[in-house]
């Protein structure tokens, strides 16, 4: 929790469940008070404790008094012809940061979720890293992110799916993104299965270890875009120092202690990393693994020189990969008419 120990936050979305607990057992309320007050918020969709109308007036006072439930607000919304909405939240101190919900046919509803106000590692074919690192997000702005894009949803649909891919990198701010993601899966959460969430990251060995060591439940992707360090340094600046041998060692043994395959990310940049040499190395690299590469043509973005590979450059790539059983999936374009595709967050619409 965030704040002095002697005056808490008023955000009520910042404080540990156990805290919120005990703030009603101290006055003498049943347990079960806390509980109904989270379902009314994460599965009624409640936006104020006066609609809260199973709990006694009085408590429901109370808690206006003491609590606040929004810290954001909604700057700007967009639809996209694919049916992918983009929010701009405006937090306390005016920054802004965007998340998405993503609708697929298989029913799945998506929401790709910012961990950071902006992002300091710099890769070069992205747009949240254009504009520099301004803060982390707390676990209270996190999590306001997934009930905005809720209450997106018809009554009767519910979130399905968390990916860790919006702005800034989920690793540098776990302290936050973990308990968010806590209260995402917990019963008296959202109740999404933990194998419904990724965690997706530039690839920091640090982080990685420390998701492997907590034996997370959650899916890891690793944005690796390079096999080599040589190429991977020019694209990915924060591979430099890091290298690639120590991320797939992290990898290797987030796989070891959770058992789940680790899903690697590429994004294909014409000419710079999508040639059939480079396939060959990446299937070097992960020949014997129990690893999904995920290609992901570039999504343009505006002021920066690459280019978007054609469909049988992309289809080349593929063909060398499954030649060594490397399987792939290839994430195609949502929402990017509205910029709200991978690698096209920003602070502003
Ligand atoms: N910082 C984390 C998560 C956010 S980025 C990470 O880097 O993994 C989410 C994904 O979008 C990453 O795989 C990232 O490499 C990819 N991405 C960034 N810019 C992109 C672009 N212009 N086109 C396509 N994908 C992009
Ligand atoms: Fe940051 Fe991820 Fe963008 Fe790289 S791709 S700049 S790590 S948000």
């Amino acid at each position: 929790m965030s704040g002095s120990a002697d005056k808490p936050p008023r955000a009520l979305l910042e404080w540990p469940p156990e805290a919120f607990d005990e703030w009603f057992r101290a006055r003498g309320l049943p347990g079960y008070r806390a509980r109904q007050v989270r379902r009314w918020i994460f599965q009624k969709r409640a936006g104020g404790f006066d609609l809260m109308s199973d709990l006694p007036q009085p408590l429901r006072e109370e808690l206006a008094r003491e609590f606040c439930l929004w810290t954001t607000t909604v700057a700007a919304c967009s639809v996209a012809d694919d049916g992918t909405e983009k929010l701009l939240l405006e937090l306390a101190d005016r920054q802004h940061v965007e998340c998405v919900l993503l609708s697929d046919d298989r029913h799945h509803r998506t929401i790709c979720l910012s961990a950071q106000v902006g992002c300091a590692m710099g890769c070069v074919f992205c747009a949240t890293g254009l504009d520099g690192f301004e803060r982390n997000l707390t676990r209270g702005e996190i999590l306001e992110q997934m009930l905005h894009l809720q209450r997106l949803l018809p009554a009767e649909e519910r979130l399905s799916n968390i990916v860790m891919m919006g702005m800034g990198e989920p690793l540098l701010n776990l302290d936050a993104v973990l308990p968010a993601l806590e209260t995402a899966t917990s019963p008296d959460g959202l109740g999404i299965g933990v194998r419904r969430v990724t965690i997706s990251t530039v690839g920091l060995p640090k982080g990685i270890l420390r998701l492997a060591e907590l034996n997370c439940p959650y899916h890891l992707a690793v944005s690796l875009h390079a096999a080599v360090d040589e190429l991977r340094n020019q694209i990915v600046p924060a591979n430099r120092g890091v290298g690639v041998a120590a991320i797939l060692a992290a990898a290797d043994e987030y796989f070891k202690k959770t058992g789940r395959r680790v899903t690697f990310e590429y994004v294909l940049l014409a000419g710079v990393n999508d040639q059939p040499g480079h396939a060959r190395e990446l299937a070097r690299l992960l020949r014997g693994r129990n690893a999904l590469v995920n290609l992901i043509p570039y999504n343009p973005i505006p002021d920066l020189p690459y280019r978007t590979p054609s469909p049988s450059v992309l289809a080349e790539f593929t063909a060398i990969l499954a030649q060594s059983h490397i399987q792939t999936a290839t994430r195609y374009r949502k929402g990017d008419r509205i910029a709200a595709a991978c690698g096209q967050l920003r602070r502003t619409m």
